[in-house]
């Protein structure tokens, strides 16, 4: 039987069907003609090159832009059965030897190469005599100098046409816009590529927003529904990362900090146990996750502002990759608008650069305040259109609450008026609500009109409507000066009543909130102790081989055996994500989990 793209995907990597686009790709490829794929991170873009690669002579190359991916990649194909090499750095002269001579004897069939080892003349020359039979280039928007991920050494991967003219390549990635993938296309000067592109909805990740009231509260009582699941903790400071860290320690969590400040050994040791353990929650500034491949991550929180919706979203979508549900869940709130307002405002770079930033800023801003689906406004962001509400976002399963703001707005527009527009949002406040100081008395700020006229409010409530205003631009922090609040051009329009504004009554930590269901176990409760059990044994085998756990099998795997309680190998091979080499390998202990799992039910049962 000669093998196809279809029986290459059952045997060998054990799933039932191609996900879309992924056998349009694979065609493409082994017709010879080149292709740009833009799927959403885990959609499954590693079949795309890896399925041509296996039905064609020779070996393909990969050049992916990090080391830890590689290993990793290379480490989950050899579990497969397949015969897949690295070159980079880490390896010893001897370790390289080895690899080429594995190339003579045209045995790989896939080599994973860093792309500026891949550009240096000599590699070319040697590579160049192996029949290559595809290049994949992976992360390929780093080739963009619009993108976020620019890499100079991406550059030079515009020159493999010359060196392979006939060799068809396939650029990979999960984030571009248009203007990004017709950079990709010149710069790697892609001939006639075809476009393959879905959408970047990522249905298994409920989105969650909430306003920043007492952060340590909020974050233990999110924690306490992903007991013992993976995830990642983002933090603006690598202060904060450490002190965070340390309180969910006390709270009983495997939690570790991840910041360049830390040792570079310690950092890759955490890294590692993120990897390979189960339950472990980084505490992490934005240094980490670049290349983290970790399928089973539930749950990623933001307990500040990322820098713009591109940034929200890579990171978010280092969650649920394997397909099962997952959380993104940020806090957020007046602190952070000023500061990264100001931020901005202070960075380096022509005003030009500025401009940008701010409006990329205000796009996240104006999402985080949305009182509609969450996703449909994602989306739209990133030019993907969602016709309906998702159901799976705060706003859809708990709509806030509106309500007309206009006169709240004109009390607080007045207060900034009459003070002077010099004081910062605390001073105002107090104003405000009638909270008298000495600084205030002596500015004979106690004796205006406005003063004590916001009573009808608690603090926390007009910070939430000062949040609103700020991010609508009714009101604007003066960078340049003191921080103080200020008047806009907008400002008068809602002064003189001529506009009304609705705005949205933030949810009170202390109220109750709508809970959605834990997502540790995938699969129903009954099954859920054989799931466990599977989970067990895949612990040890992961540790007798040095990999970790997802290696072996994914949770969806495990989830799916737990729930077709397979008893021979014919039926294991039924489970999706149980290939052949994988059953000669593994079935067997599986098998007998299963079995003692049948076994203790009967016995149980009268
Ligand atoms: P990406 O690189 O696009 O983020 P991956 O290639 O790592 O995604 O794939 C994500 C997950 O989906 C992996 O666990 C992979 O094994 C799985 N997968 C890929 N294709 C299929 C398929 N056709 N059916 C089921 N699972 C798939
Ligand atoms: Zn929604």
């Amino acid at each position: 039987m000669t093998a196809t793209p279809q029986s290459i995907l059952e045997n060998t990597f054990g799933y039932p069907e191609f996900r879309p686009v992924q056998l349009e790709v694979i065609e493409r490829t082994l017709q010879g003609g080149d292709s740009l794929v833009l799927l959403p991170t885990g959609g499954g873009k590693s079949l795309c090159y890896q399925i041509p690669a296996l039905l064609s002579e020779g070996c393909a190359l990969v050049i992916s832009p990090l080391i830890a991916l590689m290993q990793d990649q290379v480490m989950g194909l050899e579990q497969a059965g397949i015969d897949a090499a690295y070159l980079n750095s880490t390896l010893s002269s001897q370790e390289q030897s080895d690899v080429y001579s594995r190339l003579d004897d045209g045995s790989t069939k896939l080599l994973y190469i860093a792309p500026e080892r891949l550009m240096q003349p000599a590699t070319l020359e040697r590579l160049s005599r192996y029949n290559v039979s595809l290049i994949a280039v992976d992360e390929a928007h780093c080739v963009s100098q619009w993108g976020h991920d620019f890499r100079e050494d991406y550059l030079l991967l515009g020159a493999l046409t010359n060196t392979f003219p006939s060799v068809p390549i396939v650029a990979l990635t999960a984030t571009a816009t248009a203007p990004v993938r017709k950079e990709i296309i010149e710069r790697l000067q892609l001939r006639e590529a075809r476009q393959f592109v879905t959408g970047f909805d990522r249905p298994n990740i409920r989105y969650e927003v909430q306003s920043k009231q007492s952060p340590k509260q909020q974050l233990s009582s999110f924690l306490a529904r992903h007991r013992g699941n993976s995830g990642i903790v983002y933090c603006m400071s690598r202060k904060k990362t450490q002190s965070t860290a340390e309180t969910l320690v006390a709270a009983g969590f495997d939690a570790l900090p991840y910041h360049a400040g830390l040792d570079a050994n310690i950092r890759a040791r955490h890294q590692r146990r993120f990897l390979t353990d189960e339950g472990v929650v980084i505490v992490a500034t934005i240094a980490f996750g670049m290349g983290i491949d970790k399928p089973d991550v539930r749950f990623v929180v933001h307990l500040d502002l990322p820098k713009s919706m591109e940034a929200y979203y890579q990171e978010t979508g280092r969650a649920g990759r394997d397909g099962l549900p997952s959380e993104a869940w940020m806090i957020y709130g007046l602190q952070d608008v000023v500061r990264l307002r100001q931020m901005v405002d202070e960075s380096p770079g022509s005003d030009e650069h500025k401009r940008k930033e701010r409006a990329k800023l205000d796009a996240l801003l104006g999402w985080c305040e949305v009182t509609s689906c969450r996703r449909i406004s994602l989306l739209d962001y990133f030019g993907d259109t969602l016709e309906e509400p998702c159901g799976n976002c705060d706003v859809c399963q708990l709509p806030p609450e509106v309500f007309d703001g206009t006169e709240a707005a004109q009390k607080l527009m007045s207060t900034v008026y009459r003070t002077g527009q010099r004081f910062g949002a605390v001073y105002v406040l107090d104003v405000l609500t009638g909270k008298a100081s000495d600084k205030m008395t002596n500015n004979g700020h106690t004796e205006l009109s406005v003063f004590g006229i916001g009573s009808e409010y608690t603090t926390t409530q007009w910070r939430s409507i000062l949040r609103q205003l700020l991010v609508l631009g009714f009101l604007k922090v003066d960078t340049a000066g003191y921080g103080g609040i200020q008047l806009t051009q907008k400002s008068r329009s809602l002064l003189r009543g001529e506009i009304a504004l609705p705005l949205r009554r933030d949810l009170l930590v202390s109220q109750k909130s709508h809970k959605p269901k834990a997502s540790k176990a995938p699969i129903n409760a009954a099954d859920s102790d054989l799931f466990d059990a599977l989970r067990a044994c895949r612990k040890e085998l992961a540790t007798e081989h040095g990999v970790p756990p997802y290696i072996i099998f994914h949770d969806t795997t495990l989830a799916h055996m737990a729930t077709v309680k397979p008893q021979t190998k014919t039926e294991m091979l039924s489970v999706s994500g149980v290939g052949q080499t994988k059953l000669d390998r593994f079935g067997t202990e599986f098998l007998n989990v299963i079995e003692t799992y049948i076994t203790t039910l009967q016995t149980k049962t009268p």
